[in-house]
C-alpha cells in the first residue's frame, strides 16, 4: 500500500514515518509513505502557492496549478484513490478505513489556510474525508490519522500480539477493559475471572463488558449491534445486558 501525501509541510511527517509500528511497517516495506512538497511545483518565482479568495473574505486559498502539477508529477499507481482531507467531507469511520485499505495507492491532499480552489477538487479529487467535526489548521494531522488507521488493516503491519481483530469497532462494539500487573493497585483488584484461567468464562466476561460499555458510551452502536443476527450463546449475554 502506497500513501502519497501532497503537503506544504513535509517536515511534519518525519516523526510519524520513523516511529513505532508505522516506522517498522515502512522499513519492512508493507507500506510506503511519499511526501510531495506542493511548493516545489509552483511556477511563481516567489514560490507562491495561494492567493486571496474571489468574492472577498479572510484568509488565502491554495491555487490549482501547484496542486495539479504536484499531483501529476508521479503517475498514479495501480488501483488509486485521491482524497482531500477536509472538514466538509464524510467522517472517517472504521468501515471507511477497511474500504480504503483495499486500494494499492491513496493520494492524500492536505489543505492549509482557507482550503483549496474548488476546481482542483472537482477535477482531481475522488473523495473528501473529515476526521471529525472540528477544524484543524491543515490537513497534515488528518492525513496521518488516516494513514495510521488504514495501515493497521494492511496485512503484516500489526504483529500477532498487536492484532486488531478484538479491537473497538471491529465487531461493532467498543472493546472491553484491560488490566495488567500488579494484581492489586491502590486497593483496586483485577476482576477475578481474568485470573481464573478459564478462557470460555473470560470470553463471556469480555463480551458482557463490551456490551455494557457500548450501551453506556455509544448507545447508537449498541442499538445497531443488538439488531443484528447472533448465535444463541451471544444472544444470552445480550439479554443480560438489556
Ligand atoms: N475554510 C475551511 C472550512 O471552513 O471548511 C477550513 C480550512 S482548514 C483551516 C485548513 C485545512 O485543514 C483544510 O483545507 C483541510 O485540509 C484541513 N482540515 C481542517 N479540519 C479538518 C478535518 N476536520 N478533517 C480533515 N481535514 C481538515
Amino acid at each position: 500500500m502506497k500513501f502519497r501525501v501532497l503537503t506544504l509541510f513535509p517536515d511534519m511527517f518525519k516523526g510519524f514515518i520513523e516511529t513505532s509500528i508505522i516506522g517498522r511497517a515502512i522499513q519492512n516495506q508493507y507500506i510506503e509513505v511519499d511526501c510531495t512538497n506542493i511548493r516545489d511545483y509552483t511556477l511563481d518565482k516567489h514560490q507562491k502557492v495561494d492567493d486571496s479568495p474571489f468574492g472577498g473574505g479572510s484568509g488565502m486559498v491554495m491555487q490549482v496549478e501547484p496542486l495539479k502539477r504536484a499531483l501529476l508529477s508521479q503517475p498514479q499507481k495501480g488501483h488509486s484513490h485521491v482524497i482531500y482531507l477536509s472538514p466538509r467531507g464524510g467522517t472517517l469511520t472504521h468501515d471507511k478505513v477497511v474500504e480504503l485499505a483495499q486500494y494499492e495507492e491513496l493520494v492524500l491532499v492536505c489543505g492549509h489556510y482557507e482550503g483549496i480552489d474548488q476546481r482542483f477538487i472537482d477535477t482531481y479529487v475522488d473523495e473528501e474525508l473529515s476526521i471529525g467535526d472540528y477544524v484543524l489548521t491543515g490537513g497534515e494531522l488528518a492525513s496521518m490519522v488516516l494513514m495510521d488507521s488504514v495501515s493497521r488493516m494492511v496485512p503484516g503491519v500489526l504483529s500477532n500480539a498487536e492484532s486488531g481483530v478484538d479491537e473497538s469497532f471491529a465487531s461493532g462494539l467498543l472493546e472491553y477493559p484491560h488490566y495488567t500487573r500488579p494484581q492489586v493497585y491502590d486497593e483496586k483488584e483485577v476482576p477475578p475471572v481474568l485470573l481464573s484461567g478459564n478462557h470460555a468464562e473470560i470470553d463471556k466476561w469480555r463480551l458482557e463488558q463490551s456490551l455494557l460499555l457500548t450501551k453506556a458510551k455509544r448507545p447508537d452502536l449498541f442499538k445497531a449491534y443488538i439488531q443484528k443476527e447472533h448465535p444463541k450463546s451471544i444472544q444470552k449475554i445480550i439479554k443480560k445486558c438489556l
